[in-house]
């Protein structure tokens, strides 16, 4: 995903859209406007936050052609950064668990060959929270005597996991978690139906690209398919009526999926998460907000699930205990054991 780079940018270049977005988009829009920026800058921001596509979004602001537009979308520059191919551009990620010196040392190297160009050259180096000690230290003398027109951009979910005297010699611009609002808007605006978009949005599931994808897979985790995610949503839903209301096998059914390596570790927590939004859903429906509820292709089905608990407890016992099994699943307990006992207790009266 990420190469219809002409309308990438648009709802941030928009001036409503970047402040919907957070208060840093905005910031970036003003100084690529002026033709202003640091030599170094360090973007912050928890797991689901923008600071990964920001750095990207300020590089192609740099590097854009179009000085009253940047990031245009449509100049040669802007062109090249859409198919990953621009020579004034390079990015780090963390090689398996961190970002080594080997890596730094490549990418110093990179910048004063071509010290002698005139045009301005850009950085990233995403994951800024996990350089080894002796990278971070091999990049202070290059953070403090930057070659002209060079831009670092460092992005980390840790300020505190970047070196102090790494950190002081970079702008330091803070990303939130985008509001749920703004996701759904991004995954209906990418075809993706209503009640999936909102699903997406409830779970605060962006479609950050290949930075965020790369730092993922560095963590063990599988980068956001939206196929496989729809196929696992829509399978819970179907299954989750099986285990409401006692038909069927509904323990084999999820041994069938899980046990035979159909789905992954990290699929097995999207499995919980949208089982403990549907009941979620089952809850507010019962609590009369059924305005609010992501599910709004199966309201009749929540209705009916409410209906048949009747009172609230039963609900938010069932809530705690996907919860808790997600919980247990991320500790490394035994996925079958684990999925085991959630199931039966799912379906205690
Ligand atoms: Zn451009």
């Amino acid at each position: 995903m990420g190469n219809d780079n002409e309308g990438r940018w648009t709802a941030v270049n928009d001036r409503d859209g970047a402040e919907q977005s957070g208060g840093g988009w905005f910031q970036l829009r003003r100084w690529l406007r002026r033709g202003e920026w640091a030599h170094a800058y360090l973007f912050v921001g928890p797991e689901t936050g923008d600071q990964d596509q920001a750095a990207e979004y300020l590089a192609s602001g740099i590097l854009c052609e179009d000085r009253a537009n940047p990031p245009c979308g449509s100049c040669p520059s802007c062109r090249r950064l859409a198919h990953g191919n621009h020579p004034g551009l390079v990015q780090v990620y963390p090689d398996g668990q961190s970002i080594k010196i080997d890596q730094l040392r490549e990418l110093q190297r990179f910048f004063s060959l071509r010290a002698i160009e005139r045009e301005n050259r850009v950085y990233i180096i995403h994951g800024a929270d996990r350089m080894t000690p002796e990278a971070a230290n091999s990049l202070l003398k290059f953070l403090e005597e930057p070659a002209p027109g060079t831009v670092g951009i460092l992005t980390a979910k840790r300020l505190e996991g970047v070196l102090a005297t790494v950190r002081s010699r970079c702008q330091v611009l803070r990303f939130s978690a985008p509001r749920p609002e703004v996701l759904y808007r991004e995954w209906t605006s990418r075809g993706v139906g209503e009640e999936m978009a909102r699903l997406f949005a409830y779970l605060g599931l962006s479609d950050s690209g290949s930075g965020e994808d790369a730092d993922k897979e560095a963590d063990g985790e599988n980068p956001l398919d939206i196929a496989v995610f729809a196929d696992i949503a829509g399978w819970v839903v179907e299954w989750v009526q099986a285990v409401e209301e006692h038909k069927g096998k509904p323990l084999l059914e999820l041994f069938s999926r899980v046990g035979r390596g159909q789905w992954s570790a990290p699929e097995c927590l999207w499995l919980l998460d949208v089982l403990a939004c549907w009941y979620r859903d089952v809850l507010y429906t019962s609590l009369g907000l059924s305005d609010q509820v992501v599910f709004i292709d199966h309201r009749r089905e929540l209705s009916s699930q409410a209906a048949r608990h009747g009172s609230i407890a039963p609900l938010v016992e069932r809530m705690g205990e996907v919860i808790d099994a997600k919980r247990r699943l991320q500790a490394h307990a035994n996925p079958q054991l684990t999925l085991e006992r959630m199931v039966l207790r799912l379906q205690e009266e």
